[in-house]
């Protein structure tokens, strides 16, 4: 509107005077015109390198309309921004929140980004490893073998670089064309448990098979051998009595561990009168030793102790007839319920074989025995502490051994100080 209002002023200029000075007038009119615009775009430069509303510059006229149609472009690519920003930071939480390492790959296997779990796994480091080659990294062969194989169906076990005892389980899936998420889970404890399970498998299987192997001998030369005389049968058939005792005892044992070890049987609790316990312990170990051994028991614990009556006298029992089955004939074993330091104790000493330092962190393992044949020979089926470390646990005691070969062993279990107290 100020050109055209110029313009009608030159014109006039033009009729009155000349056109010289009208073209004059136009040249000046159209110099200040460009000049305010100019100083308008210089502020509005300035604003936009900081869009601030309330910074907005006073522009007059259709300056206005510009400067907040700006502004508003301005704050809505701003709330934009922020959104992204802040959805960038939620997938970012999630993903480090996320049990398994996860590592993008682009179309040439470098790094894009990963998780803090895979920088565990793999020893990455989101900061420097990133758009480096994977196969630089990660450079055990089974592991490149997998990536060149391209069959990614099935997830490949491998130890972790970086931690010899870790066992990760990685899966590559693709996604978006030709990139992929290289997912690694760390199943360490799963391995342990199956390696465990496997082992407890093949022994029980081995145990069961020794007895079976007998017993089967004995029924062949029986139907082999019609005529044979009545005594030998009557002996053959002692003998296989003495190997169904022995898988009996292992079942039992066997049944016994696996209850124990059910974490859907909690233990029932009472106040457990120690004097009578102990003295029905006592008189299983006198049936035992029958008289070999010089036996002895000392009683000066409490009266009563919050537990499992059943399961205390089970782990007692073992504790004794070890006792009694490791310590040759003449030999001393005394048993002893004390208070020490304000923690119920259980002990029984023997004098009898000893174990070796080496075998004793070991002892309580399942099936472990530091002499199979003499475990054997005495009924053992080598999960005797095995049972006495489960009750242990379930009633928070510790089993403590100490022992010298030759000299004897001391096997105690310690009750917590609140044992004691009505429950
Ligand atoms: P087992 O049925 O073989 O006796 P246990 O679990 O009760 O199984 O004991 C594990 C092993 O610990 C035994 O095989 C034996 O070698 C050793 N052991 C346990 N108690 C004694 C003891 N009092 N003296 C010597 N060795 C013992």
């Amino acid at each position: 509107m100020p050109v055209v209002y110029g313009a009608l002023f030159a014109l006039l200029l033009w009729a009155v005077f000349s056109a010289v000075a009208a073209l004059s007038f136009m040249l000046v009119f159209l110099l200040v015109v460009m000049a305010y615009r100019a100083k308008q775009l210089y502020k509005l430069g300035r604003w936009l390198s900081e869009p601030r509303p309330e910074t907005i510059p006073d522009g007059g006229g259709i300056w206005d309309d510009v400067f907040s149609s700006l502004y508003k472009m301005v704050k809505r690519h701003n709330q934009t921004k922020q959104k992204l920003a802040d959805e960038l930071q939620h997938i970012e939480q999630a993903t480090a929140a996320l049990p398994e390492g996860v590592v993008s790959l682009n179309e040439a296997r470098r790094v894009e980004w990963c998780n803090p779990l895979a920088e565990q796994h793999f020893g990455l480091d989101v900061n420097s490893d990133i758009l480096q080659d994977i196969t630089y990294l990660v450079r055990q062969p089974e592991f490149i073998q997998y990536l060149h194989a391209g069959n990614y169906a099935e997830p490949l076990v491998m130890k972790a670089a970086r931690h010899e005892d870790m066992v990760l389980s990685i899966r590559l899936v693709p996604y978006g064309g030709n990139k992929h998420l290289l997912i690694s889970h760390d199943i360490t404890q799963l391995e342990r448990i199956e390696t465990m399970r496997r082992d407890f498998v093949a022994n029980v299987s081995h145990e069961m098979r020794t007895p079976l192997t007998v017993v089967n001998g004995f029924v062949e030369n029986l139907l082999d051998m019609p005529d044979l005389s009545h005594d030998k049968i009557r002996r053959a058939l002692e003998l296989m009595e003495e190997q169904t005792r022995r898988m009996d005892h292992l079942v039992s044992d066997l049944l016994t561990l696996s209850r124990l070890e059910n974490d859907h049987s909690p233990l029932r609790t009472e106040m457990v009168d120690m004097k009578s316990l102990i003295a029905e312990v006592y008189q299983d170990g006198q049936m035992l030793s029958d008289g070999r051994h010089q036996y002895s028991l000392e009683m000066a614990g409490p009266l009563k102790i919050s537990g499992n009556r059943e399961e205390l006298r089970s782990a007692f029992t073992n504790l004794v007839s070890n006792a009694v089955r490791y310590t040759p004939d003449g030999g001393a074993i005394r048993l002893d319920w004390a208070l020490h330091s304000g923690h119920p104790e259980f002990s029984v000493q023997d004098s009898g074989i000893g174990i070796d330092a080496q075998h004793i962190p070991r002892l309580t393992e399942r099936f472990y025995r530091v002499d199979r044949s003499r475990s054997r020979e005495t009924g053992g089926t080598g999960l005797g502490l095995a049972i006495v470390n489960r009750i242990a646990l379930r009633h928070h005691a510790r089993l403590q051994i100490s022992s010298r070969v030759g000299e004897g062993s001391s096997f105690t279990l310690v009750f917590p100080e609140n044992a004691v107290e009505e429950k």
